[in-house]
């Protein structure tokens, strides 16, 4: 390792394992690291198509058009809402935490008319409820939440998917992925989604400050066919998309300048993923692995965990319930004194009474580091400590 990259990896010795950012590997603090480029470059403009190229691979897709812009996963919504939906629009939220009464505040911000199926704490909305709304009214697009990072649930989007193409074949299928692009697998051709918006910082393994937006075919011509003009300037895909296209022939163009350093650390986390020693399926198997391992022992020492039922349970993430008796005081602290950092909850109705964990990417991947392990031990140790305090 570069002298400079073992300073900075000594200036913390913490273990980040929040449901994003997560810790990511050498290559790619590396590439970060890369001597400044021109965004106009020929040798910048290739690592950008290869990123464009790697997203669609991870997605299972052939020719759906990824969107690599400055911002969080945030503008992902920005992107949808502005570009697919014009307003005075349908749109179908499926809730199932935090993350949905977001998209629809952002649906609405651009004049989209929201309604909300919600799931209780910890469950999924029925397949039969959103057929039954998909029925009753037209829908521009529904939103489905693929992993909801304030509750851990797993969302069957492949199932939504299917009903959206039997009942309202027009309606396209939105899926804010953000918390499940390379920890849970998705199809996007296969299974008809018609756009998976994501970020960086989580199971991508990369610093935040990127969204990726992929859309397919079906959505570009749904973009391309608006009847008034798109309500954005910055997320517009009418400037974006000539952009994507030019670098993913290897030539540059310019809109808005592309975070440069931040897409080479981009490429060698694709890179990585896609060609790395682990293949993208025993990725995944992976994370179900580590998944299994943490909740399995989390739940032998007393926690329990927020999603309902093991089949709507994130393979990228745990939230657990503190046991009866303990809250966030007695075991996030204790974790942080171990170098174990947790998010705290998130969800409005259960805020107190929960923490969340991430297990992505490289934590996962690569057993050497033992990452999950330690999870494990802390979380035992600080059960027992926390026991102890209160005898
Ligand atoms: C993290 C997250 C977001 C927001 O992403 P930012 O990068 O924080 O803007 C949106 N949706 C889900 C499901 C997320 O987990």
């Amino acid at each position: 390792m570069d002298d400079r990259l073992t300073i900075a990896r000594s200036a913390t010795s913490r273990l980040l394992v929040i449901p994003g950012p997560i810790e990511v590997t050498d290559e790619v603090l590396y590439a970060n690291a890369h001597p400044s480029m021109s965004h106009m470059s020929l040798d910048f403009a290739s690592v950008f198509g290869d990123c464009i190229r790697m997203t669609r691979n991870i997605l299972y897709s052939k020719d759906a058009q990824p969107f690599l812009i400055a911002g969080s996963g945030t503008l992902g919504w920005d992107q949808v809402s502005s570009n697919l939906v014009e307003p005075g629009e349908n749109a179908l939220v499926v809730h199932t935490g935090y993350f949905a009464d977001s998209f629809a505040d952002c649906l609405q911000t651009y004049g989209a008319k929201v309604d909300q199926l919600k799931a209780d704490v910890g469950g999924v909305v029925k397949e039969s409820d959103i057929e039954a709304a998909l029925k009753s009214k037209k829908y521009k697009v529904v939103t489905v939440t693929h992993v909801d990072t304030s509750t851990a649930v797993l969302s069957n989007i492949k199932g939504v998917a299917e009903v959206v193409q039997r009942v309202s074949p027009d309606t396209l299928v939105i899926a804010d992925a953000v918390c499940s692009v390379a920890s849970e697998e998705i199809h996007m051709d296969a299974w008809g989604i018609d756009v998976v918006m994501t970020a960086s910082q989580k199971g991508l393994g990369t610093p935040p400050g990127l969204s990726i937006v992929v859309a397919s075919q079906k959505a570009i011509k749904v973009f391309e066919n608006r009847s008034t003009p798109v309500t954005s300037y910055y997320g517009s895909w009418k400037k974006w998309l000539p952009i994507m296209k030019a670098y993913e022939s290897n030539a540059a163009a310019y809109f808005a300048t592309p975070p440069v350093n931040l897409i080479y650390a981009y490429h060698a986390s694709l890179s990585q993923i896609t060609q790395g020693a682990v293949s993208l399926e025993d990725r995944f198997k992976a994370h179900k692995e580590a998944s299994r391992q943490i909740k399995k022992a989390a739940e032998e020492i007393g926690f329990r965990g927020v999603p309902l039922s093991e089949d709507v349970a994130a393979n990228g993430m745990t939230a657990l319930y503190f046991p009866d008796g303990f809250g966030a005081s007695d075991i996030v602290p204790r974790l942080l004194k171990k170098d174990v950092v947790v998010a705290g909850g998130l969800h409005a109705d259960i805020k107190a009474k929960y923490f969340r964990i991430g297990h992505m990417g490289v934590s996962v991947v690569d057993p050497k580091r033992g990452d999950i392990n330690k999870v494990i031990s802390a979380l035992k140790e600080v059960l027992a400590e926390a026991k102890a305090a209160k005898a």
